[in-house]
Order: C-alpha cells, then structure tokens, then sequence
C-alpha cells in the first residue's frame, strides 16, 4: 500500500526528528562505527598500536579525531613561479639522486619537480630513502618553504617539503587543497594518518548518526553531524581558513555546541528533578541560630548575612536545596553552614556535615561541638577507624534521631548509616569529593537539602559545567582584620637565608610547611626525594627539632596521624609532597615554602599559602623557582601573587592561563568528558547551550532526548546505576 512505502521512506530519511543518515553511497561496516579499527578499511596491521595511542580504537574514534590545525595548500604555483616563502608545486619527479656523507654532514636526496613551465630543486636532508617513493618520471606534489641557497650561484630550493607521490594538481588528500594537520603519535606520519582520515571520513562520516532536534539544528543554524564531520576532515575549498585553524568553523560550532548541549540538558534535568521533589518547608523562626550569633565575638560580613538569606529561602521553599557556596580561604563558610544545621535541627530533622579528611572532619566536629553544644545540640561523630562498639552506638544514635548534626568523611556515605530524618547534607571542600559521592549522599533521605562548600573559586563557566545543577552563592568578602600573607617568589641563591629566617620562626615557637609538587601521579622517586628533603631538614638547617612528612605512597591513616601531630604542635616542620590537606587549620604555623612553585597553578598556589597566617601571627609564603628561562617565565608568572590576593581575581587568571587543571585535579577537559569544547575558549558557546537546553526543557523536549543526554553524561554526572 502507499501510506506503508511512504511511512517506510520517511524512516529512512530522517523525517519527523529521526535521525538522519547520509548514505554516502559506501556499504556500512557490519559493526558501525564501533568496528574495531583494525577492521577498517586502509588501516594496516601496523598501525593499529599507533592508532591505539591516539585513542582510536573504533572507527568512531577515527572520525572524531579531528585536525589541530590546517594548511592552506589551495594555491599551485607553476614551477616558473616560485618564489622565495612556502610553495605548492605539483609536477613530476626528474634527475632524483642521492648524496651520502659521513660524519656531521647530513646526506640528502635530491630531485627536480618539473612542470611544464619549469623545473624547481626539492632536496630531503637525511632521508635518502625517499628515492626509493620518488623515482624519476612519478607524480608529486610538494608542499613546503623555498629559500635562495648556495653561495656563488645562487638558486631557489625547497627542502624538506611536505609531499605526495603519486598525486596530480587536481585532488589528493595532501595538497591542492586545505590540508588537515593532525595530532600524531609515534609511528604513524602525518600522511599515513591524513591519508586514512580522509579516506574513512569520506566513506562514513556521511553515516554519523545525527543527535541534535532538527529544531534545534534550525535555530542556532547548524549543520548536521554527517556534514561537519566531512567538513572538517577534508575542508572544501571555499572554507574560512582562519576560522578553521580558530576552532571557529560553523562544523566546530557545530560539534562544540552539541556536546554542550547534552552536557546542560543533564544538568539541568538534574536539577528539576531536585527541585520536584517536596520538603516541609523550614519556616519557623530561626530561634537556634539567634543564641548562636549572640554568642559569638564577632557579627556576620555583609556577604555572609547574604549568603545566609539565599539558604534560608531555599529552605523555607518546600523543595530540596542544591547550592554551591564559594568562598576564599577564611571567608568564614563554616558558620553559614552551622546556621543551615540549625535550621534543620529546630524543625526536627538531622543534619550530616562532611569533609574529605578525616583530620579536617575532625576540626569540624571540634568547632560545631564549640558553637552548638551550649544550645544542647547534639553532635555526633563518625569516621571510617571508629572501634566497633562505638560505631553501634553512634549508628543507633543517628539511627534514632538523637544525633542532631553528624560530623564525618565519607564513612557517612556508608550503606549501613541510616538516618532517622536527614533534612541537610554539608559537603566541605567538595571538589574533592566526586561528584558521584555528592549524589549518592543526597540519596540518603529523601532528597535532602545540599549545601555544597568549596574554598577553591571556580570561574562561571567552569562552575556551569561542574556544578550546573546547583545554584551558587558566594563569600566574596573576608571577615575584617585579615592581613594577606606576605608572599614573595624567590630562587636558589635565597634557599640559604630563608632557612635562617625560618629557623627564627621556628624558634618563636611557629610552625612551618614545606611543600613538593608531584606531577600527575605520586610515584616512588617523589616519595624518595621528599623523604631524603625531610632527613636533610631535619639533619641540619633545623636540627633539633621535628620534622614530619607526609606523601601520597603513605597509608591514610599513618598520613593523618601525621597531620593530627602537626596539628598539636608536636611536629615543627611538615613537609608534604601531597598537597597540604586543603582546609587544614593550624592557627600556629606561619610559613608555608613550596618548592617548584613553577609546577602549581595561581588557584592553587594561593590555596597553599591559605595554609598560614590563621592566627594572630603575620603568615610568610614563599614560592621557590628555578633558574633559568623556565624560572623567568615561571617568576613573571606567579609575581600576581606577590600582590593580589584575591582568591577569584587570581583564578580568572590562572583559568586563562592554563586550563582547569588545578581545580578540578584533571589536567585536561577530555579527562572531564569534554571533547570538543574548551570553557575557556568556548565560553559564549556555554551560556547559549545552557540557555537552549533550559528553553527546550520548558516545552517541546522528547523524552528521548532526555534519555539521550543522560546517556552520554550520566556516567560523569554519576546519574547512572553504577557510574
Ligand atoms: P573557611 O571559609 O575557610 O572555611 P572558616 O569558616 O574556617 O573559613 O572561618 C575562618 C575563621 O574566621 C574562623 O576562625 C571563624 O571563626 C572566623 N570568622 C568567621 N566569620 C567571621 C566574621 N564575620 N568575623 C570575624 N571572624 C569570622
Ligand atoms: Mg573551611
């Protein structure tokens, strides 16, 4: 019948929002594009390790294995023209020969590329296999710099040029055309890579199934997948070179704004889901928290009392809270989260507090137990090392009620814990939590209320792909009084003075830290040198007193015994090769020293040196450089600290400068799922991704869709059973 090949038609046209498939004439791959790349056609036994080590396993992996950069190889230039500056000639190869030398000077093979206007020499240093690619009378295209060379009779040559044997003016992967350049590894040379890529691009590229709505797509005037993915693999020649090589092509646009997309749709799904769920709205005088500030020796900054006005509204909303707070170091976060506690408390319900130390949970359950145990709140603690009996008693306690406020590190997030009414999660310091643990604490009740706090300033696009589910309250004003720590960069030729200035520190009773950076991961070697650093210290610049060490290769709990002794004051001198347990108070010690300061970024530099001056004694920071060029950069770099002391001023620039790195504690976006787009780069492509998600959300979403974007994030966003 006609309605059925019509229905029939529409199916596999991509009508009516389904996904569109541009067959490019090729017979599909039995297993997509998730077949193995060994499978794929051109790809030779060989180079499927290389291919491996840039990440491309699959045919999908392939094709989104996009060119860094382009080449403008449009323009053939007739040999009689060439001119000094890069060239692309095409022609054939004549008079090839091989020039070996010995000793320093390099040999070459030479050839003439010969069109038929002229005839330029092309000279290959140390590659005198090429001859062997490029017999005389073969088709070339050459494609690199032309200089004058020779001394008495000069001539124009190109050396080591770019080429293609086999190639003719009109089409090849690698000149004549914009050529992609792409990322390489060892192993695999950019023509093999470029001429694969090419290939399998544009063979299947055209098959990439298309995820963005059609209205979608309209709207913001994009092309499909399919497209851009064939655009940018094999650019067509009236392409905006300078927006390609910017990462600004309307097929970069493209791609960059679909993986925000998804990436906001999640979040902000996550978020509605928050906010349809129901709490008894807290909406009793806040009599608890009254007696607290009376207490206490100081009144709330103007931002703290803001700050408490944006929770209690979300408290008393009737739906569960999701809020970050950002504040610097000692902006005064903890009592906002106390006054939240008491909110809970004095309508019944019980509050867990939970910081990602145990020896930070610690402080807080001496500083909760300090404010609120004089207003007969109840706080209890619980941490993973608690002996067995005790723990019973306190699961029952927090089990019963009883327990008001529940201070501890993820032990909390146990299966066994069990709370009668958990009306308010805290999460300190909660970039070191993942974000899966953060979700699975709001599972404990039903959907409680999230206060979650971090000490690390996270710039506005970032915190949207973070923590866009939540909403975001900042401290931007420190408690008055504060001295900002004296800081200055130094290098080498100091190490000796600074040891003496230290040492009188150390004898007025302070304490100090010395910290070393580890790159990526905390290996053996940094372990040994921060050890024998410590045996030196305490050998001799500061024999006669204590010198601990903490680093990553240590056991927990040896690392907080440690700390717990630094703490008390029995230790003198920590050295730490992990960085200073972020949010550590010790109001005694006043210098902190990082080694290498180089290795840090600004964020977290400036966190470090939080480390010192909590007490009434100024604080000294210094940062130890390298000589060198890399110490001058380095010194240039890091002399913003010597004078601002902003924490957010600082990581707006550390952000611009290199990447979230320091905040997020992954190096690169990829590691946080991000692809294509780059927040620091991309920003504007941010806030409209953010801004289409949230007006598709409010009408006209499919559930697919939803299904979709969860798909692809909620792994990372921890939303999946598992993830
Ligand atoms: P952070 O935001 O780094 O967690 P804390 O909450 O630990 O900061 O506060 C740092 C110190 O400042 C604490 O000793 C706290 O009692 C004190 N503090 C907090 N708010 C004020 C304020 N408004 N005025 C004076 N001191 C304050
Ligand atoms: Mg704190």
């Amino acid at each position: 019948m006609a309605w059925q090949t019509r229905k029939g038609a529409d199916a596999s046209t991509g009508v009516g929002g389904r996904q569109e498939r541009a067959t490019a004439g090729d017979p599909p791959l039995a297993q997509g594009f998730a077949t193995p790349i060994g499978e794929c056609p051109g790809v030779r036994p060989r180079m499927v390790e290389p291919l491996a080590n840039l990440g491309i396993h699959t045919l999908a992996d392939a094709i989104f294995h996009l060119p860094a950069r382009y080449e403008d190889r449009r323009e053939l230039r007739p040999v009689a023209r060439v001119v000094p500056g890069v060239n692309t000639l095409a022609g054939r190869v004549a008079n090839g020969r091989v020039q070996e030398r010995r000793g320093r000077a390099k040999g070459y093979f030479e050839c003439l590329i010969v069109d038929g206007s002229g005839a330029c020499p092309v000279r290959w240093y140390n590659q005198i296999y090429l001859s062997r690619q490029l017999p005389d009378g073969v088709a070339a295209v050459v494609h690199g710099r032309v200089d004058w060379v020779g001394g008495r009779r000069p001539r124009l040559m190109m050396v080591n040029p770019e080429f293609e044997a086999g190639a003719t003016a009109d089409g090849g992967a690698h000149a004549g055309r914009i050529v992609p350049i792409y990322p390489l590894t060892r192993g695999l040379p950019q023509r093999t890579l470029r001429q694969l890529l090419f290939d399998l691009a544009g063979q299947f590229a055209g098959q990439a199934v298309e995820h963005l709505p059609v209205a979608v797509r309209e709207q913001h005037g994009l092309p499909t997948r399919a497209a851009a993915l064939l655009y940018l693999h094999r650019p067509p020649d009236d392409a905006d070179l300078d927006a390609l090589n910017a990462a600004r092509s309307v097929a970069h646009h493209r791609l960059i704004f679909e993986e925000l997309y998804f990436l906001q749709l999640a979040l902000l799904w996550q978020r509605r889901l928050r906010r349809q769920g129901r709490r008894p709205p807290f909406r009793r005088p806040a009599v608890l928290g009254k007696r607290l500030l009376a207490r206490l020796p100081f009144t709330l900054t103007a931002a703290q009392r803001r700050v408490v006005q944006e929770i209690d509204a979300d408290l008393a909303s009737g739906a569960p809270m999701g809020r970050l707070l950002q504040g610097d170091v000692g902006s005064g976060k903890t009592i906002v989260a106390v006054l939240a506690c008491l909110r809970a408390v004095e309508h019944g319900e019980q509050a867990a507090f939970l910081a990602p130390t145990e020896l930070l949970a610690r402080q807080h359950l001496d500083s909760i137990r300090r404010l609120v145990e004089p207003l007969d709140v109840r706080v209890a603690w619980l941490a993973g090392g608690l002996p067995a009996p005790q723990r019973r008693a306190v699961l029952a306690e927090v089990a019963a009620g009883d327990a008001r406020i529940v201070v501890g590190t993820h032990a909390l997030f146990s299966a066994e814990v069990a709370f009668r009414d958990l009306g308010l999660a805290v999460v300190d310091e909660q970039h070191r939590f993942g974000v899966h643990q953060r979700l699975r604490m709001v599972e404990k009740g039903v959907a409680p209320h999230l206060l979650a706090m971090t000490a690390t300033p996270i710039p506005r696009t970032l915190a949207l792909t973070l923590y866009g589910d939540l909403d975001l309250s900042l401290l931007d004003e420190l408690p008055p009084g504060r001295k900002p720590v004296e800081t200055v960069v130094r290098r080498e030729p100091a190490r000796t003075k600074l040891y003496a200035g230290v040492r009188r520190q150390i004898e007025a009773g302070h304490q100090v830290y010395f910290v070393y950076p580890t790159v990526e991961q905390e290996t053996d070697e940094s372990a040994r040198s921060a050890t024998r650093m410590a045996e030196e210290l305490e050998a001799r610049p500061f024999r006669g007193f204590r010198v601990g060490l903490v680093h990553g290769r240590l056991a927990g709990e040896e690392r907080e015994r440690v700390m717990a002794a630094f703490a008390a004051g029995e230790i003198q001198v920590l050295v730490a090769t992990t960085v200073v347990e972020v949010g550590v108070d010790v109001a005694n010690a006043t210098v902190m020293i990082v080694e290498h300061a180089e290795r840090f970024g600004l964020a977290q530099l400036h966190q470090l040196r939080g480390r010192v001056g909590r007490g009434n004694a100024p604080g000294y920071c210094v940062f130890m450089v390298g000589e060198g060029e890399q110490g001058k950069e380095a010194r240039e770099r890091l002399a913003i600290l010597e004078a601002e002391s902003d924490g957010f001023k600082l990581a707006e620039a550390d952000f611009a400068h290199r990447g979230p790195g320091e905040i997020t504690g992954t190096r690169q976006w990829g590691d946080m799922g991000l692809r294509f787009a780059d927040p620091i780069r991309d920003r504007a492509h941010f806030l409209l991704a953010r801004q289409t998600a949230a007006h598709r959300l409010e009408g006209g979403i499919t559930g697919d869709e939803i299904a979709r974007s969860l798909r692809l994030w909620g792994d990372r966003l921890g939303l999946v059973e598992g993830g």
